[in-house]
């Protein structure tokens, strides 16, 4: 191996066909050093066998035991279901997929070990589908000596794949040099005296006398040394994307037009203060001749839409053209009807680009866009595509930032240009960040808050109630739809795989559907076609579903204003800024909207605090400050759900505390050490820079 750097291919690492290759490369490693810096997930401890008796629920642990009973059930679905005893206590494994064989396996008298996460099921503590191991009946069968790392992957790559490959890494990493930050960093922010090679070393092959909970709540200094340097190399990234922004050129919009005007005084409301306030701002941007680069955050139902409009009204005035972008066809779709409705009777003419059209109906479209016939064009992703070419596009919306990375922005900034002509960019995100996380987050764009909600909101009286009390809220269910007003019900996570899940939720459909005969219910989710989903959900906006039975997929900006119950189960197991997301369905409309909160009993301390949190606030930022507070370090909910950019090792939430020293390192090293900041950069973010896509 001694030849090898870590600049060389992966395909110089043992083992590394063209097959696996390609999965690499799927997720950014091309180089031995991306392999480096593919940093474990999680850790699992398989270090010590969890008696029985102390099980905690939702831990996930290793545990031995005897089978004392096997059997099948025929309840909702049909299990297997195996009783084991460790003379501390009991537990039940739980199997829906088993084979013959697998069934006579788990027979009575046999001794087994099990790793997997504990849960509380109908009658006793549970593990559904555990990984398993048949054990002699008295041989002593060792534990494992150190953590098992977790690794993000990719299908058909397997962990013990990923194990493998960083073992080879660390050994070229050991007998390569890194250049170390200079020493005067190191000195400065004490986090950086660790040096990286050791740091890269203890994540991946945590020695066993590494302390096991530092690592597990990710707070040993080794993880924060990484994290450190991840966010650096991320704050760096923006700041040179932003200064290189600044040397474009983008047109100068007029802001003040007869449209602007005759837009205004035919909407049916006026904007709020706080709509006014970003307007201005964003205003304020396109009268530069450099391109805006704004983000606009505001809470669920705050009235980004409008604001948008606005700002595409500025470029139409122009002469120009807009495009805004949603990241589903649903809220593509929505977008597309306001805008038509608002824009159509100003003589301003609206475009429709979707990765579903016909190719009749893309040529058409294709054309109006080159010559300029169509003013504003609304679409999915399909506007990302090299063939739509606009004639001269001065502004791109994105809705719903959360969903797109910063490569596609830049992708799109590409449009427009013509020469070193630029179009402005306005993105929305309605995921409440607090501003400092924000300004980190996205720190190549300037932040405005949307910080109000417009008048005459009811605010949704929320509801926490322990799922033993199904019949209640059914009946609760039935009476508002029995006043002519719609439900959602949304069934989350409780299930291994998404295939389990999309089960469960046609089950609860089921079991909706004989509880309430009269009702008409429909039934979205992830597994679904995105035309069969599409259609559900038209056909519940259009009022001809009273109960809309999905999973986490109606998330995002969907807009049913009759809809104004909310049922969702399994509250617990949800984070807190994805309920406040969820929530934001209802409480649309004039009317009082109600979100019930089913949990499942007993629930934690720490469940109890975030249901509490939600019960009491209507304010997502609030929420998520609240959210900060209350997850200690250990219960670490990823920043998958609240829509924040997806590191390797950091956490925007769980390291804020980082950011301040982070801002300062990125000063001094720009100033001082500019050399070091491209280095930086590729290490963490390789060429793609497609951090938040693996
Ligand atoms: P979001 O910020 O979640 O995207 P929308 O733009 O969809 O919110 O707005 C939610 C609803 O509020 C829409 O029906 C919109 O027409 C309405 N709305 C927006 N601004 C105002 C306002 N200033 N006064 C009254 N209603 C408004
Ligand atoms: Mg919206």
């Amino acid at each position: 191996m001694s030849q090898i750097t870590l600049q060389a291919s992966v395909t110089a690492l043992r083992g590394v066909g063209e097959k696996l290759q390609q999965k690499l490369n799927k997720l950014g490693i091309t180089r031995v050093s991306d392999v480096l810096f593919h940093l474990p997930l999680r850790y699992q401890d398989r270090t010590r066998l969890v008696p029985l008796g102390s099980l905690r629920m939702q831990q996930e642990c290793l545990i031995e035991g005897v089978i004392n009973l096997s059997q099948i059930t025929y309840g909702r679905r049909r299990a297997l279901l195996c009783h084991i005893g460790d003379g501390s206590g009991s537990l039940i494994l739980r199997f829906f997929h088993f084979g013959k064989s697998q069934q006579q396996q788990l027979a009575k008298g046999q001794r087994i070990r099990c790793f997997g996460e504990v849960r509380q099921g109908p009658s006793a503590l549970e593990m559904i589908h555990p990984e398993y191991q048949l054990l002699p009946a008295d041989e002593v069968i060792p534990v494992a000596a150190t953590l098992t790392p977790v690794y993000p992957t990719t299908e058909g790559l397997h962990q013990l794949t990923w194990r493998k490959l960083i073992a080879q890494a660390l050994t070229v990493l050991a007998e390569s040099a890194i250049k170390p930050l200079p020493d005067e960093m190191a000195k400065q922010f004490s986090l950086l005296e660790i040096p990286l090679e050791h740091a890269l070393k203890l994540v991946h092959q945590p020695p066993p006398e590494a302390p096991v909970t530092d690592l597990v709540a990710r707070q040993h200094p080794a993880q924060k040394r990484l994290a450190f340097e991840e966010l650096l190399a991320h704050q760096l990234s923006m700041r040179q994307l932003r200064q290189q922004w600044q040397q474009y050129q983008a047109p100068v919009l007029t802001t003040d037009s007869a449209l602007s005007a005759s837009f205004l005084s035919a909407l049916p409301f006026s904007l709020t203060v706080a709509q006014q306030r970003v307007v201005g701002e964003i205003y304020a941007d396109l009268q530069q001749p450099i391109p805006m680069q704004r983000l606009v955050q505001g809470d669920v139902g705050s009235g980004k839409t409008v604001v948008s409009a606005l700002a595409a009204i500025a470029a139409v005035a122009g002469g120009y053209q807009a495009a805004i972008m949603a990241p589903t066809e649903l809220l593509a779709e929505q977008h597309y009807q306001t805008y038509k409705q608002w824009l159509l009777p100003l003589g301003v003419s609206v475009g429709w680009c979707s990765g579903k059209q016909t190719a009749k109906q893309r040529r058409d479209m294709l054309a109006a866009l080159a010559q300029g016939e169509t003013d504003v064009l609304i679409g999915t992703h399909a506007l990302f595509q090299d063939q739509v070419q606009f004639q001269r596009l001065a502004l791109v919306v994105i809705d719903e930032q959360h969903r797109f990375g910063v490569h596609q922005r830049l992708a799109l900034r590409d449009k427009g240009h013509q020469t070193t002509i630029y179009p402005h960019q306005l993105v929305m995100t309605a995921t409440p960040i607090p501003r400092t996380l924000a300004m980190t987050a996205y720190a190549d764009l300037q932040v405005s808050i949307i910080d109000s909600l417009p008048p005459g909101r009811q605010p949704v009286t929320t509801v926490v109630v322990a799922d033993n009390r199904r019949q209640e809220v059914i009946a609760r269910i039935h009476a508002a739809c029995q006043q002519d007003r719609q439900v959602y019900w949304v069934c989350t996570l409780i299930e291994e795989s998404e295939h389990l899940q999309c089960q469960a939720a046609e089950q609860t459909l089921a079991d909706l559907q004989q509880a309430l005969p009269d009702l008409r219910l429909g039934l979205v989710h992830g597994r679904m076609k995105s035309n069969d989903k599409e259609a559900i959900m038209q056909r519940f906006k259009a009022g001809e579903i009273d109960l809309l039975v999905a999973t986490t997929v109606i998330e995002v900006g969907v807009d049913v204003p009759n809809a104004s119950l909310m049922v969702i189960e399994n509250a617990e197991r949800l984070g807190l800024a994805q309920l406040h997301q969820l929530r934001g369905r209802v409480g649309r409309g004039e009317i009082e909207s109600h979100c019930v909160l089913l949990y499942h009993p007993p629930l934690s301390e720490n469940g109890s605090a975030r249901l509490t949190c939600l019960r009491e606030n209507q304010d997502g930022f609030e929420i998520a400050r609240r959210d900060l507070e209350i997850r200690g370090p250990g219960e670490l909910l990823g920043t998958r759900q609240t829509g924040l950019p997806q590191f390797r090792i950091a956490d925007l939430l769980a390291d804020a505390m980082l950011l301040d020293d982070i801002s300062a390192a990125a000063d001094r090293l720009m100033s001082a050490y500019p050399e070091q900041v491209p280095v930086l950069i590729k290490r963490w973010f390789a060429e793609k820079m497609n951090f938040g896509q693996v």
